[in-house]
């Protein structure tokens, strides 16, 4: 079996033999970009290269990028564990053309790489490509030789990208792999194409124009392109398996969690341990590159995964702390590709076994709370949002680790009435604020917490943003 190591290295060393640069992964904190939350792609790390801000490094890079997307505008925190194919942590490859070569060349790369270097069968994959660029169409039928009926024709943003409502932008061409009839879904373009049978392999995106205002206005001078493969959805394909949970870095996760909490990883157990080594992986990551557990912007997103994870190891019956003890496994696997993993180990260790003991001072009697509270509702009801802001402001509960723990029963929670609870209280803190003779001018204090956010609250709506802090 290929391991996801293996595959890291195959990747890189292809591009470094066809005269890229291979360049390490950014850490998960953007430096060159306050608006967004977490690095959420390969890219990001180049923004201001592609809008001609900085000059290129070099022409051709490639790297194997961390990525988060638990907050801002790519959020797959609430698909984890309910697709085959999304992780709040994943490495994204990919190769970049900063100006240099472009179309044929980019494609040339990915089809060589996925049918040659990792043999991939080539009656297997499915393209995409942007509705109206005929090049990019043209160049699959010629380089790949695929039929007409596997290059299909999207007139969504799904294969179109842009930067922003200004910068550049450009169509996007996708590779699919095809798991089998067993799994349910349908080819891109069709209604059933959310499901996990056609899966997403590889993004090219050739940037080729600029938009203003969300209009293209012109063409870039200099075209370029930008590409992200999933690691662990390649690696899913690698290794004869479906679901990313399955390949070899996870099942070694898993094996340990299952040790630890001594339950198996079989029925309802099987989601948690998923979603614990999931968030084992975001929550390791996030800590290492300086994010630290807090009840504003990204500690808060942070705290808010920590919190979804420690509920699951709660309902597999583990009488200790588990997140914390599962950290050797994650180093061992992944340490070698991201030296900074094993130099972070013992604050890593620290800070998840903190926040898990103070965690669970309140966990089991908030979920009594909710498990009363919920024991007449069913299918298509809803918890009251003055219950979930109780269970946010006294137990801890972030509003949607609730929504979360509920969702298997259908049952939904009030949002309104959640904010609106949240809003009284911030009155009445204001009232008593007034009350103790405080300087008039001191609720200019409220004024600015409100504005910038210094509070839990904020952490959470920060993240129902476009990726603001
Ligand atoms: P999907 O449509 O499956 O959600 P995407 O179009 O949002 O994927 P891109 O933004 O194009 O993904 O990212 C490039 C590649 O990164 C994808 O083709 C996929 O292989 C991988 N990827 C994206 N999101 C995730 C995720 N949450 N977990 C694992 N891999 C991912
Ligand atoms: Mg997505
Ligand atoms: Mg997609
Ligand atoms: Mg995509």
């Amino acid at each position: 079996m290929t391991s996801t190591n293996d595959i890291r290295r195959t990747f890189l060393d292809y591009f470094a033999a066809n005269d890229h640069q291979v360049v390490p992964s950014a850490p998960l904190v953007p430096y060159n970009d306050p608006s967004l939350m977490f690095v959420n792609a390969g890219m990001v790390p180049f923004k201001n290269v592609f809008t001609g801000v900085e000059t290129p490094p070099t022409p051709r890079a490639a790297s194997s990028q961390k990525c988060v997307r638990a907050g801002g505008k790519h959020n797959d925190l609430d698909n984890v564990g309910y697709t085959a194919r999304h992780l709040t942590f994943f490495e994204m490859l990919g190769n970049f053309s900063f100006g240099d070569y472009f179309k044929e060349r980019a494609i040339e790369l990915a089809w060589s790489l996925v049918t040659r270097d990792l043999g991939l069968a080539a009656d297997r994959l499915t393209v995409t490509v942007y509705h109206t660029d005929d090049e990019a169409y043209d160049l699959w039928r010629k380089i790949a030789g695929l039929p007409e009926d596997r290059i299909i024709r999207i007139a969504t943003k799904d294969n179109f990208w842009a930067m922003g409502a200004d910068g550049p932008c450009g169509p996007s061409s996708e590779i699919f792999w095809d798991h089998g009839p067993e799994i349910a879904g349908g080819p891109p373009g069709s209604p059933e194409e959310d499901g996990d049978r056609f899966v997403e392999i590889w993004n090219l995106v050739f940037m080729q124009n600029v938009q203003e205002a969300d209009e293209i206005v012109g063409d870039l001078p200099r075209p370029s392109i930008d590409t992200g493969m999933g690691l662990e959805r390649i690696a899913t394909v690698m290794q004869g398996v479906h679901n990313v949970f399955e390949t070899d870095t996870f099942q070694a996760i898993i094996a340990a969690s299952e040790e630890l909490a001594q339950a198996k990883a079989e029925g309802d157990a099987l989601g948690s341990h998923r979603v614990i080594a999931d968030h084992l992986r975001s929550t390791s990551f996030l800590i290492a590159d300086g994010v630290l557990p807090s009840n504003e912007g990204r500690g808060y997103v942070l705290r808010r995964i920590m919190r979804r994870a420690m509920r699951h190891a709660h309902l597999l019956g583990a009488s200790e702390p588990l997140m914390h003890r599962l950290v050797p496994t994650l180093v061992g696997e992944m340490g070698q590709a991201y030296p900074d993993l094993p130099r972070a180990q013992a604050l890593i260790t620290e800070v998840l076994e903190r926040e898990e003991t103070r965690f669970r001072q309140t966990l089991e009697k908030g979920l009594r709370l909710l498990d009363d509270a919920t024991a007449n509702l069913g299918e298509g009801d809803r918890l009251s949002g003055e219950t979930a802001f109780k269970l946010y402001d006294t137990y801890g509960f972030p509003y949607d680790l609730t929504e979360d723990a509920l969702r298997s029963r259908g049952v939904a929670v009030d949002r309104d009435g959640f904010d609106a609870a949240m809003d009284r209280q911030k009155a009445a803190a204001r009232a008593a604020w007034k009350g103790s003779g405080a300087a008039a001018d001191s609720e200019i204090w409220f004024d600015i917490a409100e504005r910038e956010g210094a509070t839990e609250f904020t952490g959470y709506t920060s993240t129902e943003g476009e990726g603001r802090v």
